[in-house]
Order: structure tokens, then C-alpha cells, then sequence
């Protein structure tokens, strides 16, 4: 038997809706959102937002913008950018060093599945 992949369905990743009423590109993402409101009203957190452009410069010049998934405001008003992620594509590594290596100061988290 041949198993055939449904190309379509980039990665299986399917759009999900969260308990805020969000649609977030996949379950896993969802999921995370939900862990993140349930934080914020045990007060572990202070709020968060999501999917928020950052962009990346480079000697001034805009290299892409990277899109977020959550930015979480700690009670200390620092913040931290976690990002939900299902597959490691190359492109997603390189930005991912790229954002490092440009805000070695902004606390960058990749959540897995995992880590749900
Ligand atoms: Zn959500």
C-alpha cells in the first residue's frame, strides 16, 4: 500500500480556534493560548498579545519582519516573545538566529508540542 501525504495540508498544521475566540494557525498554537490565559488569570503573568510583527534591520536596512505568536508581559513589566511552533523549517531556523543575533536582550522561547 502506497501512503500518500495530502500536500495541501502543509505540514497537517490545521487552523484552530482558541477559548478567547482566536484563530490561530494550528491546534498547537491554540492550545498554547489557552495555557497563556489561564496564567494571566492565575496572575502569573500579566497579559499577552498575539501575533506581533517584529521587524529585523540590519546597518538600517529592513531584512523581513518576523511575526510573533504570543509576547508575554511578565508582573515586572518585562516581556518575553514565545513562539508555538509544530515543524523546524530552514527558513524558520534562519530567521530565528537572525532575530537572536540582532536582539540578544529579548527573551526568545520556542514552545513545542512537547512542552503542552
Ligand atoms: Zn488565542
Amino acid at each position: 500500500m502506497v501512503f500518500r501525504r495530502n500536500l495541501n495540508h502543509k505540514y497537517n498544521a490545521q487552523k484552530s480556534v482558541c477559548q478567547s475566540g482566536h484563530t490561530h494557525p494550528s491546534n498547537g498554537e491554540a492550545h498554547y493560548c489557552d495555557v497563556l490565559r489561564l496564567k494571566k488569570k492565575a496572575g502569573e503573568i500579566k497579559d499577552y498579545e498575539i501575533q506581533i510583527n517584529h521587524s529585523l534591520f540590519v546597518n538600517g536596512k529592513k531584512i523581513t519582519v518576523m511575526r510573533i505568536d504570543f509576547k508575554i508581559i511578565n508582573s515586572d513589566d518585562s516581556f518575553e516573545y514565545h513562539e508555538y511552533k509544530g515543524v523546524f523549517t530552514k527558513d524558520f531556523l534562519i530567521r530565528k538566529k537572525l532575530f537572536e543575533a540582532i536582539n540578544p536582550n529579548i527573551i526568545y522561547k520556542i514552545i513545542t508540542k512537547e512542552f503542552l
